[in-house]
Order: structure tokens, then sequence, then C-alpha cells
């Protein structure tokens, strides 16, 4: 794929490859954006890039998806612009071959991680949960559950099986879902231990460099075979590996119950990590983040157990926003979780290759971009929640990412 040298002197140098995934609609405008004004003046980088717009995911059959993937494993450092999933509108908007599955189910499943969202936080912007003192990190299995299931809709009556065929020629093991006497729904989900036990491990690393607690919650009141082996995975795991050190540093594991923990954080002040499995991570991130302020003041990395990660915002494409922009309207589209993939994945790059200048380059274009939000240039999303101050003024896409470059 195509790599950039950016040959001016003076400029901080990335010595590692980082890679660089391309996206579609409202995103794919601002990461142009971010590079041109915020990254390429001051870095000499190369990337290895892949476009994961969606025209292109399409004319290459979505091999670039697999691709991209297999360069965050052999570069070890990833940014990603949002992506269009599609559903049968965007078949027929973009004119696809097929609906292609899910960019970011593709990535998860191939780099098998766990994801972690961390809200940003600038001080005029208030939770919208009072007691909410610190950031509550929230890590979502990224593996399997529903986004990796079999569905089929039932046209009539039978019998829904769930049935194992052992590898070793054993005897099947069936389970009965559902003798159905007219027309329905049957869904099945897998995870795997090992998927699990990475999930745990991810988890109380994150917490220990962290130094946050960790809260785990899932039904296993309901799901006893299914939840109940996430519980006791997380369970032992803990024990066997993480207890000590954890309580040394006054940290603690606990696990609950999903309802119980969703009641328990809107109590709490924050600053715990909580792991969720995959769908309420889905769902509890994108709650947490417009209770703080925003969809777009969330970030979001995924972390693989064999070392790679790749940065992104949390958020989509923001369709709404393009649509404006492609009739010529002015957007106030807000790219502080973009700008923030980017630091994410350089700090990160900092870190693998030792040179604290790209460490500390990160450091400078965040204090930047939060500075700028907090000296009152915002976009509407923000202008919207924020304390009132008499700096306040709504402004344009391109003119928050200009005054963040003029901070920076
Ligand atoms: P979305 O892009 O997250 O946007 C939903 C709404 O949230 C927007 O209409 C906007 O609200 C607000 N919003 C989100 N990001 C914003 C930003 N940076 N600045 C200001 N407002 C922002 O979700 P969507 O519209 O449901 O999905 C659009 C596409 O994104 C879909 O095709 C979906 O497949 C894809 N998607 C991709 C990812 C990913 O790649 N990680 C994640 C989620 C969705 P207002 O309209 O009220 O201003
Ligand atoms: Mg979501």
């Amino acid at each position: 794929m195509r790599d950039k040298v950016a040959p001016m002197k003076n400029k901080v140098r990335v010595e590692g490859i980082v890679v660089e995934i391309d996206g579609d609609e409202m995103t794919r405008v601002m990461w142009a954006m971010v590079k041109e004004l915020l990254l390429f003046p001051h870095l000499e980088m190369r990337t290895d890039y892949y476009d994961l717009g969606l025209p292109h995911r399409d004319a290459t059959d979505d091999r670039v998806t697999v691709e991209a993937a297999e360069a965050i494993r052999r570069h070890g450092v990833g940014v990603k612009c949002a992506t269009i999933t599609p559903n049968a509108d965007r078949v027929r908007e973009y004119g696809l071959k097929k609906a292609w599955p899910s960019p970011n189910a593709t990535l998860r499943g191939r780099l098998d991680g766990t994801v972690f969202r961390v809200p940003i936080l600038v001080r005029n912007v208030r939770p919208a949960v009072r007691n909410w003192k610190r950031p509550i990190h929230l890590a979502r299995h990224a593996y399997g559950d529903v986004y990796a299931n079999r569905e089929i809709a039932v046209p009539g009556p039978g019998r829904g099986e769930l049935v194992f065929t052992p590898a070793d020629g054993g005897p099947p093991i069936r389970e009965t879902i559902r003798e159905f006497d007219g027309p329905g729904i049957l869904q099945g989900i897998h995870n795997t231990d090992a998927s699990i036990r990475s999930f745990a491990r991810a988890c109380f690393t994150y917490a220990l460099e962290n130094r946050i607690s960790v809260w785990f919650s899932a039904k296993d009141t309901i799901s006893k075979t299914y939840d109940a082996r996430f519980r006791d995975i997380f369970e032992e795991e803990y024990a066997h590996a993480w207890k000590d050190r954890f309580e040394a540093r006054g940290l603690e594991y606990f696990f609950t119950l999903i309802d119980d923990a969703v009641a328990r954080i809107v109590k709490s002040e924050g600053g715990m990590l909580w792991a969720c499995k995959n769908y309420d991570g889905d769902v509890m991130s994108d709650m947490l983040a417009s209770a703080c302020g925003s969809l777009a003041m969330m970030t979001s990395v995924l972390v693989s157990p064999d070392g790679p990660f790749e940065y992104e915002a949390a958020h989509g494409t923001v369709q709404k926003h393009y649509y404006k922009h492609l009739a010529g309207e002015a957007t106030s589209t807000n790219s502080m979780a973009l700008i923030f993939a980017w630091t994410g994945g350089l700090r990160k790059r900092g870190e693998m290759d030792g040179t604290p200048e790209v460490i500390a380059f990160a450091d400078r274009l965040e204090a930047a971009a939060r500075e700028t939000v907090e000296s009152g240039i915002m976009t509407g999303d923000l202008l919207a929640v924020a304390d009132p101050g008499p700096a306040n003024r709504r402004v344009s896409t391109a003119d928050f990412i200009a005054a963040v470059a003029e901070r920076l």
C-alpha cells in the first residue's frame, strides 16, 4: 500500500509505521483535515494506508479490511477512521455488490481484542450525572456473542435445536431451543474460554496500568452456563494472577449483575474500569459518551492480547452532517475523538519505539484540543451542553480544527 514520507526538517520523527485506516462520510472529511492541519506539518511519519471507504471495500470484495487487520498485526499500531456498516439502504445508495460485514467486527474478530473507551473530559462540559468526578473507563469484550451470531428466520412449525458435534467423533450434544408451532426467529451465539480469558487479562492489565479498580457485570442469574462462564473465568484469573497486585495498590475487583452495575455506576463517583460483555459494552459506551457531553468526546482503543493496538473514535461516520456537507451547508462536526485516536496511536508508537518526543507531541496536541474547547471555541454538539461563558462560540468543522492548529 501507499507509503507517505513527509520530507521537511525540524519535524518530530515517528520511527515505526502507523497503519492508517481511512473511512467514510463526515469522518473521512475530518480525517483529511486533521492530517493536513494537525499532523503532517509537525511530524515526519510513514503510514501504511488502507482505504476502508465503502466504495473501495466493495471494489476489493472487502479484502482491504482483512489486509488492514494483518497490517495492524505486523506494525503494532493502527489508527482508524469511522466506517459505514452497510445495510440494505447503503447497498442501494452505493450500488454495492452485497452488504459487506461490519469492518469493526472483522478487525475485532481478527485481532481478538478488548475495546477500552474513556471519555475526553474538559473543564467546561460537566457530566450529566453530577456525582461523576473521575472518568469511567469502559472495557468492551470485542469478540463473539451477538456480533458473530447465526440467525434463522423460522418459516413455520418445526424444532429449533442447538447442536454441538465433537471433532473427535463423539456423540453430538443437542438441546431443543423451541418446538415452533408457527413462524419465529432463532439465534445462535458463541464465545471461547480463550477469548474470555484474554478479555479478563486485558482488563486487569489496563486497570493496573491506570490504577483503577475493575467492575465486571453479566447476567449470570439468567444465563447460568454462558454468562456464568464469563464470571467464573474472571474470578479464577483474578484470584490466580492479579489479586495480590490489586490489593497492594488498594484496588479491587468485583462482580455484580449487569442491572445492579448500571444502578451503582450512576451513583458512583466514577474512576473505575467497568468491564462489559460485547453487547453491554456497545450500548453502555454510547450512554457514557452522551452523559459526558457528546458521542464525539469518547475515545476507543482495541487492545489485542497478541500486542497490537487500534485507536479510533467511538462514534460513527456522522451521516446526517455529511449530507449537509454534500449539500454545501456549513457543518459543525466535532473532531475531538478523531484527534484523540491519532494522539493515542502516536503515544503508543512513541512508547514502542522509545521516542519520548513523539509522546510529547501527542500530549501537546491533546492539550491544544482540550484548551480550544475550554477557551470557548467549540462545535455545536458541545455548545449545547457546555457551561455558559462569554467567549463561547459555535464554530464550523473546519474552523475548529484550524483553531486547534493555531493553538498547537
Ligand atoms: P453516528 O455517526 O455516531 O452519529 C449519530 C449522531 O450523533 C449524529 O447524527 C450526531 O447527532 C451525533 N454525532 C456523532 N458523532 C458526532 C461528531 N463527531 N460531532 C457532532 N455530532 C456527532 O451514528 P449513525 O449516524 O447512526 O451512523 C452513521 C454510520 O456510521 C452508519 O453507517 C454506521 O454503520 C457507522 N458507524 C460506524 C462506527 C465505527 O466505524 N466505529 C461506529 C458507529 C456507527 P446530530 O445529528 O443530532 O448532530
Ligand atoms: Mg454502540
